[in-house]
């Protein structure tokens, strides 16, 4: 009999992917795939461990779904990077209410993880972490939209001191450049028309020869591929061949996520980061030189353990030397397991830490209202990703080149076109728009 299955999805972009891989996996094997919770014989909450008490959310998801159904069998399962977390809370507690657990690389193994608990009424795991598993020989079940996802690699060598992910998602793997060639293909006989290349470590493909310029060089030639953008990259691997490329290729957008996490070189170390605040400046400095107009982005964390208020003002001096076009600011929150939480006191008062990231947010908004104005006026080619819902106007959404959101005033538009406009207006956040 056909079982029905919810899945529901927390964090990185890499978590919707494979999201979109597990429904794939299991329509293959005569499930349905349902968006009401309550109509699924099987709920499945897709993890990150990214968030504070992440364990303990999800812990009392599983409850209230399990208390909502009674008395209605419900099975919940757990995915994701908090699977291995989970799996040792099992095996400690067999009376946990998660009835199967499965890690990153384990989710060929969901049908079989669920006849197991179905039939037997035990609880079943597998959080096995592969050096091969790419899931290249999987078409992802994707949603309709202006952009698809495709995921090149997988998993992280680099063992940040603050991150968890090379013991969630393990080493670094890449797919054939063959397989993302044929997927690029099918998305756009699908009629996608921007493609969105993912990893953890994106810019550290690798497959035999094929580094990851050749294989933006073979993506960017696949005929209807209109906008490639790619996240997220290391800026260890930035060679100026893939800087060149990206100026030469129309259908390269002209966006880089560069993540800075600190300014400070010290700090920068011991996060181990393997760049210094001097080579982070000098690798921007020859970006914007080779790809005029680039836009940049970037992550950072504020009150790294040990992180003095002096070396602090190394970030704020490289936020305002650089002038980024957004910036994703996080405090400092320990996470079992890491090489930090190990070695490292989470020392910095939560009251610094706050007033550290006061400073950062209240020096970027000025940023972000100037950059959008310098865009007043001009003419940018926008791709309608969303009707606006948030005041419910009717109003199109749409991102330009450089991944600028504008507003567009309601019209006959589709998700997908892509319409010429002239800014009108600008906030801190949004451009508005006029097509022309
Ligand atoms: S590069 Fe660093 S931050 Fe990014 S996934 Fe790897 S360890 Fe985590």
């Amino acid at each position: 009999m056909t079982k029905t299955v919810y899945i529901e999805t927390y964090g990185c972009q890499m978590n919707q992917y494979d999201s979109e891989l597990v429904k794939s996996i299991l329509i293959k094997e005569n499930y349905e795939i349902v968006t009401d919770e309550t109509l699924a014989d099987v709920v499945m909450l897709n993890t990150c461990t990214v968030r504070d008490n992440a364990d303990r959310k999800v812990m009392n998801r599983v409850h209230e779904i399990k208390n909502r159904r009674k008395p209605d069998p419900v099975l919940v399962g757990v995915l994701g990077c908090m699977a291995t977390n989970f799996k040792t809370k099992l095996l400690e507690n067999p009376s946990l209410r998660i009835d199967f657990i499965a890690g990153p690389d384990s989710y060929k193994e969901l049908p079989r993880l669920i006849d197991e608990v179905s039939t037997t009424g035990d609880k079943s795991f597998d959080v096995t972490l592969s050096e091969f598993e790419t899931y290249s020989d999987v078409d992802p079940s994707r949603e309709d939209g202006a952009n698809a996802w495709i995921a090149i690699m997988r998993g992280c060598n680099n063992f940040c001191t603050f991150c968890v992910v090379p013991y969630t998602r393990g080493r670094e793997r890449s797919r054939t450049p063959e397989s993302v060639i044929q997927e690029v293909k099918r998305l756009v006989a699908a009629g996608f028309s921007q493609v969105t290349l993912l990893g953890q470590n994106v810019n550290s493909y690798r497959h035999e020869t094929t580094d990851f310029t050749e294989l933006m060089a073979m993506v960017s030639d696949v005929p209807g591929v209109r906008r490639i953008r790619f996240t997220s990259p290391h800026p260890k691997d930035f060679p100026k061949k893939l800087l060149n490329l990206m100026a030469e290729r129309p259908n390269i957008c002209n966006q880089i996520h560069l993540p800075l996490q600190a300014g400070n070189t010290r700090v920068l170390d011991a996060m181990n980061r393997t760049y210094a605040k001097e080579e982070f400046l000098a690798l921007v400095d020859d970006i914007r030189a080779t790809i005029p107009g680039v836009a940049l982005s970037t992550d950072i964390i504020v009150g790294f353990p040990t992180e003095t208020a002096e070396e602090f003002e190394d970030t704020m001096d490289v936020v305002r030397r650089v002038r980024f076009d957004a910036a994703y600011m996080f405090k400092y929150s320990e996470r079992p397991n890491t090489l930090a939480a190990r070695r490292l006191k989470d020392d910095i008062p939560e009251d610094e830490k706050t007033r550290r990231i006061v400073q950062l947010v209240d020096t970027q908004r000025p940023i972000y209202f100037e950059k959008n104005k310098e865009l007043l006026g001009t003419i940018q080619e926008i791709l309608i990703d969303s009707e606006s819902t948030k005041k419910n106007t009717g109003e199109f959404q749409g991102r330009t080149d450089c991944n600028r959101v504008v507003i567009i005033p309601p019209g006959d538009y589709r998700q997908g076109d892509y319409i010429s406009v002239k800014i009108t207006d600008v906030t801190v956040s949004v451009l508005k728009g006029m097509p022309v």
